[in-house]
């Protein structure tokens, strides 16, 4: 082993190479081209093969990474592929759109002095590799068994727990209230991060393993909560969150200030080939405009890259922090700058300005002060440094709270937490509803894709203990 790992002594680090940015900018491909073999198998053998991998502590899938490092390294890709896939359910996709350098690769210990293993690119390289060989295969369970889930939403959480209870034998029957599958994988995340056949050939792949789609029904509209729980033995929340954040400035209700996710699902929508009348209008497509995003998260950093692709004359981020305080990833904020994006930190709105449409967003110059309790440095406003930046076109990109799901789904005995998210209980995952599960988004807050396949295979192993643990104290009874 000594010979072939280790090699990050002698061996940079590599990601694969980017794409030129005049041809990013001019397309909705991802910008990251694919390692070649002895690139893939190269850069896994940087790894150190530590006994305590950090990399896996701080991976929210804890995968056994230094093993598929290894077998990568070796060229035993299938193997790898299954090593892999045992551990993550969507494991090319977590490789595209995981900030990594929050999570497995930022706690490497080669980072310290040899910058850490590529354990991203080369979790993608896997399973694209192991999708151009057939590799990936549909659930397929051994037996069939008599017991049914109901999953509400159809994103990364819905879909970890379908896919793991599909190939247990259970019948799983997926609602939600989209036309396609997906989640925000589909409609809120850029193909330039993650291109949609991605995300697509999956959707194929569960409906061949069995697993039901209801699509465009929206629980607590089209079928009830109450329907759901006597259909299925189990019903699984998973349903994200959706309610944007504003922001209450004079001038809000001019025409051409637009939430971030209606910007993203109709570029989304309009690269899917669907009839978007609201980007065919010019109301939500940047093309020709100038464009001020207000937010500094990763959903800013997708709605300003999605305007430089539509052709936007000028792209501004304004946020209000300094960049290195930024929420979104560095990754990203770089990739961002390198196609053109400016930059305007230390900066809040207070008001828009225009006649009937948007003109022009004004903004105060803010400093950076003491931390707060929570260690985060507080920002205040400069006294007359008010400024303005020409706009056509303003997204809100500043977060999401949770939906008023009791209200929605009209159960109010459905517990939540102060910030709106469902409560459960966090070893069964169950929430205040004997029978009704839930995880995802819709119980962390906003959060990260391998949070909620973390969630979705959790609840699974909480669903199936639950249902037989009824099962069999029925049939005790009954004796
Ligand atoms: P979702 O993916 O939101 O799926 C919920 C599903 O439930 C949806 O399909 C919805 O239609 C359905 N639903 C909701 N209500 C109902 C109802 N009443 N009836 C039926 N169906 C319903 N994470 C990363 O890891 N990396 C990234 O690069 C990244 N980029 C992001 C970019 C953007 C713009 C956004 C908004 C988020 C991004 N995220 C990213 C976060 C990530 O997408 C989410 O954390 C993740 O998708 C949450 O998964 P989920 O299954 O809990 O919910
Ligand atoms: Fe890293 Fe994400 Fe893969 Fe875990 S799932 S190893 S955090 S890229
Ligand atoms: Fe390999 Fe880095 Fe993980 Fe150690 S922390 S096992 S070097 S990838």
């Amino acid at each position: 082993m000594a010979e072939r790992m280790l090699q990050f002594v002698r061996l940079s680090q590599a990601q694969p190479e980017k794409r030129d940015i005049a041809a990013r900018r001019s397309d909705f491909g991802e910008i990251y081209r694919e390692f070649a073999a002895e690139a893939a198998s190269a850069q896994a053998s940087r790894c150190s093969q530590c006994g305590v991998p950090f990399c896996s502590i701080h991976c929210p899938l804890n995968q056994n990474i230094p093993d598929w490092l290894k077998l990568t390294a070796e060229g035993r890709l299938e193997e790898a592929h299954e090593v892999n896939s045992a551990t993550n359910t969507f494991p090319e996709i977590c490789g595209r759109i995981c900030p990594q350098d929050r999570l497995c690769e930022g706690n490497c210990v080669i980072e310290k002095g040899f910058e850490s293993v590529t354990i991203g690119a080369v979790e993608k390289y896997i399973n694209d590799t192991a999708w151009e060989n057939g590799w990936v295969k549909p659930p397929s369970p051994r037996q069939e068994k008599p017991h049914s889930v109901g999953i509400i939403g159809a994103g990364p959480a819905g879909l970890a727990t379908a896919e793991r209870l599909r190939s247990r034998g259970w019948q799983v029957h997926v609602y939600d209230r989209y036309d396609r599958v997906g989640g925000l994988m589909i409609y809120g995340i850029p193909n330039f991060k993650l291109e949609k056949e991605v995300v697509l050939r999956r959707w194929k792949l569960f409906e061949a393993g069995g697993i039901h789609f209801h699509l465009n029904v929206a629980v607590g509209t089209d079928i009830t909560v109450d329907e759901l729980r006597a259909k299925h033995d189990a019903v699984f929340i998973a349903t994200g969150v959706y309610k944007a954040r504003d922001i209450e400035v004079p001038g809000s209700d001019l025409a051409g200030i637009v939430p971030a996710l209606d910007y993203l699902t109709a570029s989304n929508r309009d690269n899917l080939g669907d009839d978007v009348p609201t980007f065919a209008s010019g109301a939500l497509n940047a093309h020709g405009k100038r464009v001020v995003v207000l937010g500094g998260g990763d959903t800013a950093m997708d709605c300003v890259r999605t305007a430089i692709r539509q052709g936007a004359s000028a792209v501004t981020c304004l946020y209000r922090r300094d960049k290195a305080n930024m929420p979104g990833s560095m990754r990203e904020v770089k990739n961002a700058e390198e196609e053109g994006v400016e930059f305007t930190w230390l900066a809040a709105p207070d008001a828009f300005a225009g006649h009937g449409k948007v003109e022009a967003v004004r903004a105060t110059r803010m400093h950076l002060g003491l931390p707060d309790a929570t260690g985060r440095q507080q920002v205040a406003a400069i006294p007359g440094s008010e400024f303005n930046i020409p706009c056509d076109l303003a997204i809100k990109a500043l977060g999401f709270d949770a939906e008023d799901l009791p209200a929605m789904f009209n159960e109010p005995a459905l517990a939540v937490t102060r910030w709106g998210t469902l409560k459960v209980d966090h070893r069964t995952m169950m929430t205040a509803l004997p029978g009704v599960f839930a995880g995802g988004d819709i119980v962390r807050g906003a959060s990260l894709v391998v949070w909620a396949i973390r969630d979705g295979r959790d609840a699974a192993d909480q669903i199936e203990a639950y249902v037989t643990q009824k099962a069999s104290a029925l049939a005790t009874a009954a004796e």
